[in-house]
């Protein structure tokens, strides 16, 4: 039991004791972790800012403190260094929300492995573009206006409101409409941490040798699409979309799945794909 669920409950503890401390510093001043995740201080000291949310204010023509270029350095390096959408799977609220809509899919047994995606899982990147060119125009940080990501995460730390129709508009989609419909396709942060850990150090690594092509990996993967080796042979999983969520090691009876660190092999299995 422990072994098939060890990354999913390890994820959410981390998730919410993220929440806690945001919620801990608002309510009791604590100062481990204050602010939201688009600008947060640690310690009273570390500015941590979200990289994407910074591209939006310089795209709006907002000035720009060195705080805020700073925190979003430190958050852009680190995600490039240990996989831009470990944000999504361990760190937005989001995640749960969605990851729960899937789970319903599965047991509802409407969940089957699409063949081909209903839906362009590239909108996300288009999205993003959008933002930034809105952003540009209108003068404002276009996506943080409307994020479900913002509204969800101020409403658990400062009161929820209108973030339960966030919340319940979201598992909806997911639930009803599209698989994976939000985090998948939709999301432009999610897009924006794919590219920035395009090159980053910690991977799922398949070993064709293992694996008796069960499927059971590409199930329950979030992005179905990076799984693509499965089967067919022994590489790493490369691609940034890839949240590194864990769902495919555990779920495989085989021991086919893993996580490794990036190799010039798994470079060369990419690119001859
Ligand atoms: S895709 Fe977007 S909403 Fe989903 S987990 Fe990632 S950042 Fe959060
Ligand atoms: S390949 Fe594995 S770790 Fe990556 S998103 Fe899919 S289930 Fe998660």
């Amino acid at each position: 039991m422990w072994k098939k669920y060890r990354f999913l409950l390890f994820r959410r503890v981390v998730q919410i004791s993220i929440l806690f401390l945001y919620i801990a510093g608002n309510i009791w001043a604590w100062n481990f972790l204050k602010g939201n995740l688009s600008s947060s201080l640690v310690l009273d000291k570390i500015p941590l800012a979200d990289p994407f949310a910074v591209l939006q204010m310089f795209s709006a023509g907002a000035l720009l403190t060195s705080n805020i270029v700073i925190g979003a350095v430190i958050i852009t390096l680190f995600y490039a260094l240990v996989g831009g959408r470990i944000f999504c799977s361990w760190v937005c609220p989001v995640n749960m929300v969605t990851d729960l809509a899937n789970f319903i899919r599965r047991k509802l047994k409407f969940n089957q492995i699409e063949k081909k995606q209903p839906a362009s899982r590239r909108l996300r990147y288009y999205i993003l573009v959008l933002a930034l060119i809105l952003s540009y125009v209108l003068g404002i940080t276009a996506f943080e206006f409307i994020s479900p990501i913002s509204i969800i995460h101020r409403g658990i730390i400062f009161g929820m409101g209108l973030a339960w129709a966030a919340i319940l508009v979201l598992f909806l989609f997911d639930l009803f409409i599209l698989k994976n419909g939000w985090c998948g396709h939709l999301c432009p942060l999610g897009g924006f941490y794919s590219i920035i850990g395009s090159f980053s150090l910690i991977r799922v690594k398949h070993d064709e040798q293992k694996c008796t092509v069960c499927m059971k990996c590409k199930e329950v993967c979030p992005e179905s699409q990076v799984l693509w080796m499965v089967g067919k042979k022994s590489t790493q999983v490369l691609s940034g979309e890839c949240t590194n969520c864990g769902r495919c090691i555990e779920v495989c009876d085989d021991d086919a799945l893993n996580f490794s660190i990036r190799t010039k092999l798994g470079e060369e299995n990419e690119t001859n794909k």
